[in-house]
């Protein structure tokens, strides 16, 4: 079980995401929790391991051809989405990202295309601490606690 801390950069060095300070990411090394080439490079990672990679489109490509038109009611979202806002739907592959394009009265225009997609990505990384998974995490295949499944 794997925590760290991450700054996720585009090329230009501009930042797209950090984990919040108190508040890791939690992953399960090994079950496919994470992006397989982050994971890779995190094998054997043990706590103060820093790590700088640049991933080329770890989100795949931009598929030009990704706008769908949705029920509303497919969204995971309390109230109308705005234009531009990236929402989570569930599809045939499980929960997804996608950035909503148009909104109208039962339906939404979104890109399917993850909001990363056919960007090249640096992970500045800082491992926090490594530790055994419990046999309760490995037969669910995800982290408990915090930072992970509170449930
Ligand atoms: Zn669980």
């Amino acid at each position: 079980m794997v925590s760290f801390q991450y700054v996720l950069k585009d090329v230009e060095g501009k930042v797209l995401e950090t984990s919040a300070q108190e508040d890791p990411t939690v992953y399960l090394h090994g079950h496919n929790g994470m992006l397989p080439a982050l994971e890779r490079e995190l094998a054997g990672a043990t706590a103060g391991t820093a790590l700088n990679v640049t991933l080329s489109q770890p989100y795949g490509p931009n598929h030009p051809d990704s706008i769908q038109r949705i029920p509303l009611k497919h969204l995971h979202a309390k109230k109308k989405p705005q234009p531009g806002t990236v929402v989570v739907v569930r599809s045939k592959e499980g929960l997804r990202q996608v950035t909503v394009l148009k909104v109208g009265k039962f339906s939404v225009d979104v890109d399917t295309n993850h909001p990363f997609a056919g960007m090249d990505l640096t992970f500045e990384i800082e491992v926090l601490d490594v530790r055994q998974a419990t046999p309760e995490e490995l037969a669910h295949g995800h982290a408990h606690g915090p930072g992970g499944h509170q449930h």
